[in-house]
């Protein structure tokens, strides 16, 4: 066990489980925020509201080697543990469990969440063994510390949906909330990914919300799906992004939208999801329709 600025890092999952042992033996809750590190105010947000809503707040970081494929990004990551610490100082966090691979992942490892449901499409279309990875890490953690509750953004809402079916399914006992995307002034989801971009790449990827901001509203006003969502991704490419998708899909179990427009009644049960690259960085983000 170590600490920084007072907070009180744990790298094993023995140590992590005498923290919220002591936590549950005295009647009191905490709640889990997972992350991947190179931590921002979209993470600090999900902190926050992790404070308000039980007693104790452990967060994780771990870069997940199982939700990169080889080709990926996982070795270029940004790993800045130390300013995420001092970053985490500031707020009332009762533990952050920075495991190395070797204690999620040790030898002889061979046990996989498999999925489909809200899994299908989207986010597999392009990254067929990212979820698989997600829902691994993740049961593993919400076992390991068996929270009673834990957050994740809305900015990743496959994602989100997906880590509440498989918790329910798998009887994970820890209540699963989002919470609402942070976005930078102009817009652009915050991301740690959008350290990957240069200057010019970050002055243009606004265009990624702004466009689907606009295709949302034409939507919203009962416009032919299809043609906008074509459109949608026409102007994505005008702007110079090579988009992977562009999509509307059902808030709650992520089906797509099969029908050719959206009536009144449909209006708030649908969200707009985007992936895009961005020259080598892949930006995701989606909105409410
Ligand atoms: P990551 O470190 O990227 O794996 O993200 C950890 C958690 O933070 C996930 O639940 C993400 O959905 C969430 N998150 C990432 N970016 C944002 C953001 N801009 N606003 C709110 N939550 C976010």
């Amino acid at each position: 066990m170590t600490g920084i600025h007072n907070l009180t890092i744990v790298r094993t999952i023995k140590d992590l489980r005498a923290i919220t042992n002591e936590w549950r033996l005295k009647g009191q809750t905490y709640a889990m925020v997972p992350t991947m590190g190179a931590l921002h105010a979209g993470h600090l947000s999900l902190v926050e509201q992790a404070q308000n809503l039980a007693d104790h707040v452990l967060v994780s970081i771990f870069v997940n080697p199982a939700q990169f494929a080889p080709h990926e990004d996982f070795d270029s990551y940004p790993r800045t543990e130390n300013d995420d610490c001092i970053k985490l100082s500031d707020y009332s966090v009762g533990a952050v469990f920075c495991p190395n691979a070797k204690e999620m992942y040790p030898d002889g490892f061979c046990t996989h969440v498999g999925l489909s449901g809200p899994a299908q499409g989207l986010e597999s279309d392009f990254r067929p063994h990212f979820f698989q990875g997600v829902a691994t890490v993740v049961s593993k953690l919400l076992l390991a510390a068996q929270p009673d509750i834990a957050i994740f953004g809305e900015k990743d809402f496959q994602q989100l949906r997906v880590i509440q079916r498989f918790a329910k399914d798998l009887n994970i006992p820890t209540e699963i909330l989002g919470g609402p995307t942070m976005r930078e002034t102009d817009g652009l989801a915050m991301s740690s990914r959008n350290a990957y971009l240069s200057a010019e790449e970050r002055a243009k990827s606004v265009q990624l919300i702004t466009i689907m901001r606009q295709t949302a509203q034409r939507l919203q006003h009962g416009e032919l799906c299809k043609a906008v969502l074509q459109e949608g991704l026409d102007a994505l490419k005008d702007a110079g992004f090579k988009p992977d998708y562009l999509a509307l899909h059902e808030s709650q179990d992520l089906k797509p939208f099969t029908g050719s427009s959206l009536t009144k009644e449909q209006l708030g049960d649908y969200r707009l999801l985007a992936a895009a690259w961005l020259g080598k960085t892949r930006l995701i983000d989606n909105i409410e329709v």
